[in-house]
């Protein structure tokens, strides 16, 4: 069995090629061949001697991603794609083309196990983690096609398939991997990871000293409204979420964003907004409204624009900070888990 190298730390690749000779530096060329030139064949890793490129096929391996679907917007600016690991198994990846930069969504594991009745994600369960590795190459994957453009990528939501607090520890070493010198070298402050609220390692999270930005699914004005979105608000409750989120911005000086999926005449009412308002009063907090992708099957529908504009009014005149989440994708499913049930060829099955 040939070991396979990608996703790890530079100490681990020195550690993995000493046993054959081949001196600990060469683990920061390996590791700027993978990370940063997109180079997975020993053979063209042309400042190794010939010899340790040798011995290197004959003993290691780099996996990466393959694709499997791609699916671009109509104006361009939104691409999704479907890559494929190792042993088959699939997970979406979104480019978008923001005017601040260019951003990726990735996933984090293949399914979620969280059941929130609007997301396609969730519909078969999950059936296992990605490493640290598989998320990392979902950015690389990225960042080689926009070398060919000569740009990069600037920022990383972590808000794909999966739930990134309930495989902590290959989150947390893709997030490490990401700000390494060696590898994109970028800061902790350009990734954000979103959650639906697993209080426990959300605490943790906050000693880490990662000061990465914290977004929180609340999507609901109040806890008996987020009991019937999100199966997990009756093991963490909306107040608890909120103080692991106060929390947070406390330890790691962040302001936390509250996501708020906008479902049409459920929580869509002024009066919620309202509600919401009194919640987020003295916290150090922006409220991301979001008109849902509409989910046909359970009846989930988007609000009408002006819904939309006067739930968010409401929240302003709080003074509550709020943006309305930019459109994008809708035409090509870059809701999560709709390309993968798309080529899965399963009709999403309604619980
Ligand atoms: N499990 C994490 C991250 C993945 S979901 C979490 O819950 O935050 C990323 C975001 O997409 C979440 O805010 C989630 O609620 C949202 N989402 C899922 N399905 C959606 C849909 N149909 N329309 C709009 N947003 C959706």
């Amino acid at each position: 069995m040939k070991i396979d190298i990608f996703g790890m730390f530079v100490d681990e690749i020195a550690l993995t090629i000493q046993p054959y000779g081949i001196p600990k530096y060469s683990a920061v060329q390996i590791a700027k061949w993978m990370y940063q030139h997109g180079i997975y064949d020993f053979n063209n890793m042309t400042n190794l001697s010939k010899k340790h490129r040798t011995i290197l096929v004959e003993h290691c391996i780099i996996n990466t991603v393959s694709t499997q679907a791609i699916e671009q917007s109509s104006d361009g600016k939104t691409s999704k794609y479907l890559l494929k690991f190792n042993d088959g198994m699939a997970v979406e990846t979104v480019l978008m083309r923001q005017p601040y930069g260019n951003s990726v969504c990735v996933s984090t594991q293949v399914g979620c196990a969280m059941g929130c009745v609007f997301c396609a994600s969730t519909l078969n369960g999950v059936i296992r983690n990605l490493t640290g590795g598989e998320i990392l190459a979902q950015v690389l994957y990225i960042n080689n096609l926009l070398k060919q453009e000569q740009t990069t990528v600037n920022t990383i939501v972590i808000m794909g398939s999966g739930e990134p607090l309930a495989n902590y520890d290959n989150v947390l070493k893709f997030i490490r991997l990401c700000h390494e010198e060696y590898s994109l070298h970028l800061s902790y402050r350009s990734i954000t990871l979103s959650t639906s609220g697993l209080v426990p390692e959300m605490d943790k999270l906050a000693t880490e000293g990662l000061p990465v930005t914290l977004s929180i699914s609340l999507h609901a004005s109040n806890n008996e409204l987020r009991s019937q979105l999100m199966p997990i608000n009756s093991r963490y409750s909306l107040p608890e979420v909120m103080a692991a989120g106060d929390n947070y911005a406390k330890q790691t000086g962040r302001r936390v964003t509250y996501e708020y999926i906008l479902i049409a005449d459920f929580n869509d009412k002024v009066e919620h907004a309202q509600q919401l308002a009194i919640l987020m009063r003295g916290r150090l907090a922006n409220v991301n409204l979001i008109p849902v992708n509409p989910v046909i099957e359970r009846g989930l529908l988007r609000p009408d624009s002006k819904r939309v504009q006067q739930f968010e009014q409401t929240l302003l005149k709080k003074g509550i900070n709020v943006t309305v989440r930019r459109e994008m994708g809708t035409d090509i499913r870059a809701a999560c888990g709709q390309l993968r049930q798309k080529v899965l060829n399963k009709a999403p099955e309604v619980r």
